[in-house]
């Protein structure tokens, strides 16, 4: 993947936002921002399978921000919860087959515990957050062959 579309995260407006935690990648069009310690291994070319895969997310919501219109898009992001849980499985699901190719493990408890939390506004339930990533973690290594 380019760099050319990945920035640092930093400064403004990120500063300014309290709720959205510094050590997490977001992607707002046109661009994906990783925290300054991901960064850092990104240009170091320490990319593991994982970073990569964090990427793989990221170009995801990109891309639909692309296709929705990015203002309408983080509009519906931040307004609907339901269209919210949505779009992170659709990018949650190109990570996972990432990280299935690359036989790395996933801890699908920690997984479940951020996306039902705060960061994501409470958008699911930890049980039903579970029972999703599973059967999409089960999918993504039965495809991997
Ligand atoms: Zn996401």
């Amino acid at each position: 993947m380019s760099l050319e579309r990945i920035r640092e995260k930093r400064f403004w407006p990120w500063e300014f936002i309290p709720f959205i935690p510094r050590d997490t990648a977001q992607a707002i069009y046109p661009y994906i921002y990783l925290p300054p310690k991901t960064y850092k291994e990104l240009l170091d070319g320490k990319g593991t399978p994982r970073l990569q895969a964090v990427l793989v997310h990221e170009q995801t919501h990109l891309d639909r921000q692309e296709v929705t219109g990015p203002l309408l898009w983080v509009v519906r992001y931040l307004l609907d919860k339901r269209f919210r849980y949505e779009e992170e499985l659709i990018a949650i699901r190109e990570q996972m087959a990432v990280l299935a190719a690359a036989n790395e493990e996933l801890d699908i408890s920690a997984f479940a515990q951020k996306l039902s939390g705060y960061i994501y506004l409470r958008m699911i339930s930890y049980e039903q957050a579970t029972q999703d990533l599973e059967t999409m973690w089960i999918n993504a290594k039965r495809s991997r062959g």
